[in-house]
């Protein structure tokens, strides 16, 4: 009865779990930690990068920083000479004094501070303006370096966006860049779609080559696009991701909670990460003619592109220990020692569903399940369920044993945590492997 939906199998994840040190840094640490694995984030960048070489386009890949808060992937993108995407002073903060060049990085979000946008200009950031205000705001500054601007463009398609500027608006925004000459050096457009169709991001690349070309003849640089993030991480295996779509139902959940199909985040995609890149690059804008990749090389035009979620994908997993387990008619309720706000999605009213693998403690024998059970939180609100699915774990959970919740760096461990109940936030475990050698070594992180 239970629906099972296991993260794709990760040789490397499943050795670190065989190796023991995870209830060592359990015990260590006394309490919940999540872990990181920057070796992936490498790996996921050089994937990126090597869509751009292969198409031939030219392009930079900046990170989305908002998807996880660890300095230890900032610390790769110093590293690899990647960009990062900011969106506050803090996050502009960290990139800096990690290493990133301020010409590497590009500042999004909607109506930014008047700190912000100085310390962006001082640095040579790029700024991607977001409404007519701001971009007065740049206007006015005098006696200093040019501001680096893109426009970012409201998505015709996606009409209740909150960012962006409209049609008329861009023209406006043109037509002021164009007559102040050197305070602003208009570099181009951008834009950033929700959701994760790859058409659609081809379609408003097109259009923004166009709008590229056009500009140039008032003499303006526009030489670069920014297609921001989305690419999708596939998660779970298709054909459990389909059974369960049509099977979940009230009677799948603890408190016959009820969950709509499409309010989950889609966990199979069957293109995604790098690969979603070669797509929209290999794609006809307007669904003709040449590819996006010709048209951005005709056009003499640069491809920047702000990933979070895929950069993060396989780099990195959250671990609860159980704390206590208890019987509910036919399944079971299983209570560790942190809460939902380390898993982020219940405040989405959805559920991070790649279920908790469960890595007993080493000596202890097990009662053989499937033993179904939801999964909840060390605090005092009903509602406060890491997993209210009812998970078929492969034996009865007992107190000492971890969860390690798979995949969760992009957006799922850190975005909303709080230290509620004085729980002490779960510090972060960085994980590498020296000299590609399959012996772990752990630091924390910052
Ligand atoms: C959030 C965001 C991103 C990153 O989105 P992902 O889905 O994590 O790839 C990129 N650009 C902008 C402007 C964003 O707001």
């Amino acid at each position: 009865m239970a629906l099972t939906l296991p993260a794709h199998p990760d040789p490397l994840t499943e050795r670190l779990h065989a190796s023991g040190l995870l209830h060592e840094l359990a015990h260590g640490l006394g309490g919940p930690f999540h872990y990181l694995l920057p070796e992936r984030f490498a790996t996921n960048l050089a994937g990126f990068r090597a869509a751009l070489t292969d198409a031939g386009v030219e392009g930079r890949v900046y990170y989305a920083k908002k998807a996880n808060k660890a300095d230890a992937f900032i610390d790769r993108c110093a590293a690899a000479g990647a960009g990062v995407d900011v969106a506050s002073l803090g996050e502009l903060r960290e990139a800096l004094g990690h290493g990133v060049r301020g010409e590497d990085l590009v500042v999004t979000g909607p109506a930014k501070s008047e700190q912000l946008l100085s310390v962006a200009v001082r640095q040579g950031a790029l700024i991607a303006v977001d409404a007519l205000d701001e971009l007065d705001r740049l206007l006015a500054r005098t006696g200093e370096r040019p501001a680096r601007v893109l426009l970012r463009r409201h998505p015709p398609s996606q009409r209740r966006s909150r960012f962006g500027l409209d049609d008329a608006q861009l023209q406006q925004a043109l037509d002021r860049c164009a007559q102040v000459g050197d305070t602003v050096r208009m570099e181009g457009f951008s834009f950033h779609l929700s959701g994760y169709e790859i058409q659609a991001r081809a379609d408003l690349a097109g259009e923004l080559v166009e709008l590229c070309l056009k500009a140039r003849m008032s003499g303006l640089q526009a030489d670069r696009i920014s297609i921001g993030g989305g690419f999708p991480v596939d998660y779970v295996a298709a054909d459990t991701w389909d059974a369960f779509l049509t099977e979940q139902g009230p009677a799948h959940y603890h408190g016959q909670k009820s969950f709509a199909a499409g309010d989950f985040y889609p966990y199979h995609s069957p293109v995604a990460g790098s690969d979603a890149l070669r797509a929209i690059l290999a794609a006809r804008p307007g669904g003709t003619g040449a590819s996006l990749a010709t048209r951005l090389r005709e056009a003499g035009v640069m491809l920047l592109l702000e990933p979070g979620r895929a950069l993060l994908d396989r780099a990195g997993a959250s671990v609860f220990r159980v704390q206590g387990v208890k019987d509910r008619t036919g399944y079971g309720i299983v209570t560790v020692d942190g809460t939902s706000l380390s898993l982020s999605e219940q405040w989405f009213d959805s559920e991070y569903l790649p279920e908790p693998q469960l890595l007993p403690a080493r000596s202890a024998e097990t009662t053989p399940g499937p033993f179904p059970a939801c999964v909840g939180g060390a605090s005092c609100l009903d509602s406060d369920l890491l997993t209210w699915r009812k998970v078929p774990f492969p034996a009865r959970p007992r107190v000492g044993d971890l969860l390690v919740y798979p995949n969760t760096a992009g957006y799922q461990m850190d975005s909303n945590e709080s230290p509620f109940h004085e729980l002490p936030l779960p510090p972060k475990v960085v994980i590498d492997h020296p000299d590609g050698g399959s012996r772990p070594r752990w630091r924390l992180d910052r």
